[in-house]
């Protein structure tokens, strides 16, 4: 399952960086743009079941945040927001150099207040 390994690979992002104190972790925002091809809903389960069966992680949440999809318009010289997959600045030029949209990434840490 595509999701799994991306939560997997987001844990071993965080054990790296954090080593123990990853234990410390109270929550996890990551930010995925629309043309990363990560559902939300599914990466929100797939973390469920990750911390399910790791105990230490328990009571670990996960945000995720989507960024919409951004692109430039060289006809502009402006970004504009691509909806429903329409990539045309409001001037009629097509485009297709996107700014914004392809990332996903831990975007913030929070750790429990001791
Ligand atoms: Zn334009």
């Amino acid at each position: 399952m595509h999701e799994l390994s991306i939560v997997k690979d987001i844990f071993s992002t965080l054990e790296e960086h954090y080593q123990t104190k990853i234990n410390d972790i109270q929550k996890v925002q990551i930010t995925a743009g629309l043309l990363s091809n990560v559902q939300p809903i599914l990466i929100q389960n797939a973390f469920d079941a990750f911390i399910h069966d790791n105990e230490v992680y328990n009571d670990m949440d996960l945000e995720v945040v989507v960024n919409d999809i951004i692109a430039h318009c060289d006809n502009c010289d402006k970004d504009f927001k691509v909806e429903f997959h329409r990539f045309v600045c409001s001037c009629g030029t097509p485009s297709t150099n996107i700014v914004q949209g392809n990332e996903l990434f831990i975007s913030k840490v929070i750790f429990k207040q001791s």
